[in-house]
């Protein structure tokens, strides 16, 4: 089992910022910018590319919603997204609010942020997204 997996059994503990049936959001635990998210569908599946076309479409559905919801809670020009997966074998998207280009630059050093404020990140998202249309 991935670790993602036992994320969203709850097994291992997360930021959640989104979920719906299928799909689950939550903070990066080193997050390159306050707002770095991760979206994951629940079922396993290594790569993003091998979802089948129905299930990608729907993430991505999901994806939007999320990235509309990290607009709302952190004012940036745009919200980046990024697939790389080369270090955890569960597909998934980084949604990262910019301010520059350099906020996509996965080589500098990864935020240190208490879990209180990791806390307050994810709750200012969640609301967000409850808040948007479905
Ligand atoms: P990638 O596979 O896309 O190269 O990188 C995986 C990402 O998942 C990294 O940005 C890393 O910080 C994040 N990550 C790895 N393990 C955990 C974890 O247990 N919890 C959370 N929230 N993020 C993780």
């Amino acid at each position: 089992m991935t670790i993602f997996s036992k994320i969203v059994r709850g097994e291992i503990p997360s930021y959640k910022c989104a979920e719906n049936e299928e799909f689950y959001a939550f903070l990066d635990i080193n997050p390159v910018a306050e707002g770095h998210t991760l979206v994951i569908p629940k079922r396993e599946e290594d790569y993003l590319f091998d979802l089948s076309d129905e299930e990608l479409s729907r993430m991505m559905v999901f994806t939007k919603q999320v990235a509309k919801a990290i607009k709302n809670a952190f004012p940036c020009q745009k919200v980046g997204m990024a697939v790389l997966g080369l270090e955890v074998n569960h597909a998934h998207i980084h949604l990262i609010p910019l301010q520059n280009e350099g906020d996509m630059d996965f080589r500098k050093p990864k935020l240190q942020l208490e879990a209180t404020a990791m806390q307050e990140i994810a709750k200012k998202i969640w609301q967000e997204y409850t808040n948007i249309p479905k």
